[in-house]
């Protein structure tokens, strides 16, 4: 069967929920990674952030360049610039790596180029965190999937196997 060509592309196009920002970085991205940072996590509000790392020269701000507002963490050094009307978290800078820019892989409208495969800070992962567990269809809602065996936290699990397993 013949596949059909992927589209050749030179930038990587990302936008805010109100796109009001457009940004915009030469294909393909540096890299991608999950941060699981509590930094990053209140940042965002979510679980973790997936950015896609990109050097800061190959990296362009299209449109609405007056409506990224900034929020610096002089303790950490580090910056993070979201959009002034819908709060979208749009840029990521990190002291340690001056020459680098991180983008949300979530606001991006095209490939980036790179599969996000590397983890930071997964020490800082908090234990609610959705980890791939197997799921089932809640009955009654239509949209809702359930997490079909509770996940054990290690004490738990010796004791379980302790008693039923003789370990
Ligand atoms: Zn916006």
């Amino acid at each position: 069967m013949a596949q059909k060509p992927k589209e050749k592309i030179s930038v990587a196009k990302a936008r805010c929920a109100c796109g009001a920002v457009r940004l915009e970085i030469d294909h393909p991205a540096f890299w991608a990674w999950h941060d699981h940072s509590e930094a990053s996590r209140r940042a965002h509000g979510a679980a973790y952030a997936t950015y896609v790392g990109s050097w800061k020269s190959r990296f362009r701000v299209m449109k609405g360049a007056t409506n990224i507002r900034h929020f610096e963490d002089k303790a950490a050094g580090n910056r993070r610039s979201f959009c002034a009307t819908c709060g979208t978290p749009l840029i990521y800078e990190r002291a340690c790596a001056p020459k680098w820019i991180n983008i949300p892989r979530a606001i991006f409208e095209t490939r980036t180029g790179r599969e996000p495969r590397y983890h930071l800070h997964i020490e800082e992962a908090p234990e609610w965190v959705y980890r791939g567990e197997p799921l089932g269809p809640l009955k009654g809602y239509a949209s809702v999937m359930c997490e079909r065996a509770r996940r054990r936290k290690p004490a738990e699990l010796a004791g379980f196997q302790a008693k039923n397993f003789g370990m």
